[in-house]
């Protein structure tokens, strides 16, 4: 019946794509269909897009198109609409229809969304039936991902299946004009959703009327307890009481790495750190991640929370259990660090409760299942923008869109330590959340089972992928998935570190992998092809294969590993390029940096014989290098955390300049390898070392590095005519080195964006660089 009582008849089939399930898409479809008064139907598909077909007269459909452009529920992202013209087929009414009919594959598993302002507003008026009832979510947000047992998004389907609607809920659930509770899978009320429980260090319930104002009075007294969220527990105290800082640091060990604060809300935060206007979207909206952001003066916060540090990790409260207990603290703002025991993941299983008891004296609990753990994404501000650190609640598991499709689909096992897992098919690829170091078999295991997981939604399983694991013989994460491989008779692939790394930003920035492409890698460290510890790389991609084009100096890492965790090791092994060793102990003791050695002389003259025995892996990490100066500049001595030198230092360099000019004698070239000679760069150091500040050769020492990079690369850029510069690796954080790359090289730089540029990112850069690999 395409013509009715004179008026053109038209249909449409229109595809919307972004974050468009698990946010009350279709219901808001189905809602302005009513309005607009044009019949057809809406459904979820594969690929986490969701098909609308419409039909009614022109004006209708043109109504129905500017609602769906003007109105969309507050978490959506509509990113690509495409629009087709249909003949009409007689629709008689607009319909939700079922996605559960064809294959589940491919059907988005939504991440986890922030409380919306209309939940908390509902939690703090006295007069709603959700008065303070810390589950309160609707449409628009709550946990997703942390409580789904599978795909699709269905309220059987989450860990909320075992809270069953009462009436008042289910007719609002029901409700098609209910915007923010008609069809919304999680939500619930006081009367039939979760319960809190406030547990004593024994796991004993203390018998209280308000378990959530007991917990705040407790932690006002000064008590450490343990908080039950969406993807795990956290640890709260009070941040502005040195006492309890400290009893929190010496109960969790952990000396300094710094510890999250979450504050009440944008009020509270912008008294702590200052928050540049760009940032608050981010800091107070559906993602709600950790940001690093410089410390306010008179900041409040404690100096124990992070130590000999300008900035503080600050998000704000995402569930209404975090904003209900904040409200009721004196502060408004607390430590709030994960859950963990020293090296284990995040506790998110109640039978493991017992772990946390050496560390907390009470528990704030619920009896809500956590599915998956996840834990909170971490971001700071560098050179061009924002670096994603961890990568967790709120981002996975999105999909990251390639421009090119895989050959075969791939399952990645990542790096090994503070890494993540990623699969991929077609041209998709998903980063799993954060799991951890990989030396702890708890994290192992879960590292595997959440690929496993995303394998299986994605159907995968069936499609024969290619397991795709570090080249690194030792990594536990390469053991993992060799026996992974094996036993189940799929194919392995072994991808260089550095490869990884590069590969990950030509994923993001949907490069075709035909084209070639130039890479700088400043990282840590990760197992080169020679056997040699890589970490300061120049790669270059063509005719599907790497090179390494340039690197830095080769060094000895004096005691392995040790090395890496006493800085001054590394020091005296740069300082022998161009010293002799004789001289070399003598710098050390007249500088005053056998303070840095732990068996102070003894322990020097271990190193200086294992450098006079070459005894120790070669590595060109620019993560060593770093170190070395910090420690020069006697900015850190042992390294407590990861990173923690060459953080030092980058801390070191506000408000600093550059003192050399001459890059003379930095760049070598050995047989068409362009050498960073970190050695002569080091000795420009210590002759500029008395007379000038320690910020000005700080930000030297990163800056020149820096510009040798950017320098190399785009040499090698012209050769092959490229553009742009794709910069990765765990240091690819570190804004004066960017800066440097992107002003010596003269070209556009390409860092990661929408996931880690460390070892967490590094599954991506596996799958891309597997899947398009033919198999050998
Ligand atoms: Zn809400
Ligand atoms: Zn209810």
């Amino acid at each position: 019946m395409p013509f009715s009582a004179g008026h053109l008849m038209r249909a449409l089939r229109i595809y919307v794509t972004g974050m468009v399930q698990g946010v009350g898409f279709r219901p808001f479809v189905r809602r302005i269909a009513k309005i607009a008064d044009v019949k057809g139907y809406v459904r979820n598909l594969g690929g986490g897009e969701v098909e609308i077909v419409i039909e009614s007269e022109d004006d209708r459909v043109s109504e129905f198109l500017r609602l769906l452009r003007s109105k969309h529920p507050p978490p959506a992202k509509l990113e690509v609409v495409r629009i087709e013209e249909l003949e009409p087929a007689g629709f008689q009414d607009f319909m939700i229809l079922d996605s559960g009919s064809e294959r589940v594959m491919a059907s988005e598993i939504p991440q986890d969304i922030a409380a919306c302002d209309h939940c908390l507003e509902e939690v703090v008026s006295p007069a709603s039936r959700w008065y303070r009832y810390p589950f309160n979510s609707c449409a628009w947000c709550g946990p997703r991902y942390s409580m789904i047992y599978r795909p699709p998004y269905d309220r059987e389907n989450t860990a909320m299946r075992d809270f069953p609607l009462c009436g008042e809920c289910l007719s609002e659930y029901n409700d098609l004009w209910n915007e923010r509770r008609y069809h919304a899978q999680g939500i619930s009320c006081p009367r039939c959703g979760p319960k809190l429980f406030l547990l004593d260090r024994n796991l004993e319930r203390v018998e209280v009327d308000d378990p959530l104002s007991e917990a705040a009075r407790l932690i006002d007294e000064g008590m450490i307890v343990a908080v039950k969220g969406i993807g795990g527990y956290h640890i709260a105290c009070l941040a502005s009481d040195d006492d309890v800082v400290s009893e929190l640091r010496k109960r969790k060990r952990r000396p300094r790495r710094p510890f999250a604060i979450m504050a009440l809300n944008l009020e509270v935060a912008s008294k702590l750190v200052e928050i540049p206007d760009d940032l608050i979207e981010l800091l107070s909206g559906f993602i709600r991640p950790i940001i690093i952001l410089p410390r306010r003066e008179g900041c409040p916060v404690s100096d124990y929370v992070a130590p000999s540090l300008r900035s503080l990790g600050i998000m704000l409260a995402y569930t209404p259990l975090h904003y209900l207990l904040l409200m009721e603290t004196r502060d408004k703002f607390l430590v709030m660090t994960s859950g963990n025991v020293h090296g284990d993941p995040m506790i998110s299983d109640d039978s493991r409760l017992r772990e946390l008891t050496s560390i907390v004296d009470y528990i704030l609990t619920h009896n809500r299942r956590i599915v998956h753990r996840v834990d909170d994404s971490v971001v700071r501000p560098t050179h061009g923008g924002l670096v994603i650190l961890r990568y967790g609640r709120g981002y996975a598991p999105r999909i990251l869109k390639l421009g090119h499709n895989l050959r075969r689909p791939v399952i990645a096992f990542g790096g090994d330590l503070e890494t993540n897992g990623a699969v991929g098919f077609d041209d998709k690829i998903i980063l799993a959340p954060y799991s951890g170091d990989m030396d702890n078999p708890k994290v192992l295991e879960e590292h595997i089972s959440n690929l496993e997981f995303l394998a299986e939604c994605y159907g995968l399983k069936e499609r024969k992928p290619i397991i795709a694991a570090d080249l690194h013989p030792a990594y536990h994460s390469r053991k993992a998935a060799e026996k992974y491989a094996s036993g189940n008779g799929l194919e392995l692939r072994l991808v260089q570190h550095h490869l990884a790394h590069f590969a990950s930003v030509m994923a993001e920035m949907g490069h075709d992998p035909e084209e070639p492409a130039v890479g700088i890698m400043i990282d840590g460290a990760g197992y080169g092809l020679d056997g040699a510890i890589w970490g300061g790389e120049i790669l270059t991609w063509a005719d599907g294969a790497f090179k390494r084009a340039g690197f830095l100096d080769y060094s000895l890492m004096p005691g392995g590993d040790l090395a890496a965790i006493r800085p001054v090791r590394m020091l005296a092994s740069i300082l022998s390029k161009f010293m002799d060793l004789d001289e070399v102990e003598l710098f050390i003791r007249k500088r005053g940096l056998l303070r840095g050695l732990k068996h102070g002389a003894k322990e020097l003259n271990a190193v200086l014989s294992q450098i006079r025995q070459r005894r120790g892996p070669m590595t060109s990490s620019t993560g060593r290098f770093l170190d070395s100066v910090s420690a020069l500049l006697n900015l850190c001595f042992e390294r407590t955390y990861e990173g923690e030198p060459a953080i030092m230092l980058e801390e070191a360099s506000h408000g600093g300049e550059p003192i050399i000019e001459s890059l003379d004698n930095f760049i070598s070239d050995r047989g068409g390898a362009l050498i960073i000679m970190t050695g002569e760069i080091m000795r420009a150091l210590v002759e500029n070392l008395d007379n000038n500040s320690r910020h000005d050769l700080a930000y030297t020492a990163q800056y020149v590095l820096g510009e040798c990079l950017g320098l190399a690369a785009a040499e090698k850029a012209r050769e092959l005519g490229v553009k742009t510069i794709c910069i990765s690796g765990g240091a690819a954080v570190n804004r004066i080195i960017l800066s440097a790359i992107e002003r010596a090289s003269g070209l556009r730089i390409r860092a990661n964006e929408a996931i880690p540029p460390g070892d967490g990112g590094t599954a991506v850069g596996q799958v891309y660089a597997a899947g398009y690999l033919e198999a050998d």
